[in-house]
């Protein structure tokens, strides 16, 4: 800002050649001790009030040209610090709006805030908790060395250690290296459903002004909606993945199953590959039901789960079909092969009982065992075929494996 124009000045000049004038002519009277002298006085002292009031006039109108200059510079300021705002707050929104990735929604509330309290740099760090480290995920230039701060350590790590916003100067230390060295500074921790997540920090600011408590309330109210926006997304993931997982098992649903059975089926078509489908059942389920209640039976699904997961490869689909009823898709594994695999399972279920309650039983299952492309070429065919196969295992006294038959050509 300019300083004003010299307007006291002005009227100090023009009072004191005045009152310089009036005093010579005073003096000059007083001496010759006549008439025409005080009339000389008088005519002196008029015209001093003349020039004061021209002084006055002229300074008063610079000054107001002076204010009107400096209001026109600040409203084109603010018009442009406000228009550089509603860009990163609209960007923000879109932000929010249009994606549910955390550190993408973390980096725009950093930039937004930047720009919201006039800061010269926004770093948003993501907490890593295995290690109790921030790792600057945005804000840090291409060039720039990877900035990693220890829980406790320099404004950011003061502000995830203690949960709580930060301003430098203020109660704590300032930033320290690897942070940006700066005058002033402020911290905001950011957290979703309890957990820590990271923080979002503004470093220095553009017109050399100190941070204040409305500048941290203002990152902190930014802060809070990314805040909600993330634990959107956290709601978002825990229904996706509710869509596709068992809840009582944790396994594929039966609608999953039939997605990674069609993919995976069109794979081996392609690529002229085998893959194995093996349909599981619990013998007397009914009986586990009366016996140990309901509560029993649950547990009893939940352990043929884990044995089922245990006895199968990573790529392999282990899948709750419903009830007691369990399915395996097996890629790159053909009949010979989901027949071993089959007997494995069908051994880890009975050679060790299930405890519940403090009581144990054995528990047995009977399984079908298909595979393209001997026993079918779609998934509905071989589903059913390994189905029919898992009857015969009822049939031939359960806790057994059985395959299915080959393919009828004609039908195929
Ligand atoms: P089989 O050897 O012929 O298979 O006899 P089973 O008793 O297992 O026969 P069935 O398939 O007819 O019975 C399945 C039972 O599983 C019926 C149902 O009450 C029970 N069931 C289905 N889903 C659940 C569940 O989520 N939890 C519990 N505890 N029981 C379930
Ligand atoms: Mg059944
Ligand atoms: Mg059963």
């Amino acid at each position: 800002m300019r300083p004003p124009p010299p307007f006291t000045r002005s009227l100090a000049v023009a009072l004191g050649v005045s009152a310089g004038w009036l005093l010579v002519v005073a003096v000059i009277a007083a001496a010759a001790g006549d008439l025409a002298g005080i009339a000389g006085l008088a005519a002196v002292g008029a015209g001093m009030a003349a020039a004061c009031g021209v002084a006055t006039w002229r300074s008063a109108r610079r000054l107001e040209t002076w204010l009107g200059d400096q209001l026109h510079g600040t409203a084109r300021d603010l018009d442009r610090s406000q228009q550089a705002f509603r860009r990163a707050i609209s960007r923000l929104g879109d932000t929010l709006a249009g994606t549910h990735d955390r550190a993408k929604i973390l980096e725009a509330v950093s930039e937004t805030a930047q720009l919201a309290v006039g800061g010269q740099r926004g770093i948003f760090y993501e907490y890593v908790p295995a290690r109790k480290v921030l790792l600057a995920r945005s804000g840090v230039g291409p060039d720039a060395p990877e900035l990693t701060l220890p829980l406790g350590t320099g404004l950011a790590g003061a502000a995830a250690a203690d949960r709580a916003a930060i301003r430098y100067p203020g109660a704590g230390d300032g930033p320290v290296f690897p942070e940006p060295e700066v005058a002033t500074a402020m911290a905001v921790p950011f957290s979703s459903r309890g957990q820590l997540l990271g923080v979002v920090a503004v470093y220095g600011h553009v017109a050399g002004e100190t941070f204040g408590d409305d500048d941290v309330e203002a990152l902190v109210t930014l802060v809070a909606q990314a805040g909600t926006a993330v634990d959107n997304v956290s709601l978002h993931e825990e229904a996706q993945r509710l869509s596709i997982t068992d809840g009582l098992t944790g396994l594929w649903n039966r609608r999953q199953l039939d997605l990674r059975c069609q993919e995976e089926l069109e794979r081996a078509i392609r690529f002229g590959r085998p893959v194995g489908v093996v349909f599981c059942d619990v013998d007397h389920f009914k009986n586990v039901n009366t016996e140990w209640h309901h509560q029993g039976g649950d547990t009893v699904l939940v352990e043929v789960a884990q044995r089922l997961s245990a006895a199968t490869r990573e790529i392999d689909v282990v899948a709750r079909y419903g009830g007691e009823e369990f399915v395996l898709l097996l890629p790159e594994t053909d009949l010979a092969g989901s027949q071993i695999l089959a007997e494995k399972v069908r051994r880890s279920m009975c050679d060790e009982p299930v405890e519940h309650d403090g009581k144990t039983r054995t528990v047995t299952l009977s399984l079908g065992v298909a595979a393209y492309p001997h026993s079918g070429t779609s998934v509905r065919t071989l589903l059913a075929a390994a189905q029919e196969a898992l009857g015969r295992a009822k049939q031939n006294g359960r806790n057994r494996v059985e395959e299915a038959q080959p393919m009828m050509r004609s039908t195929g």
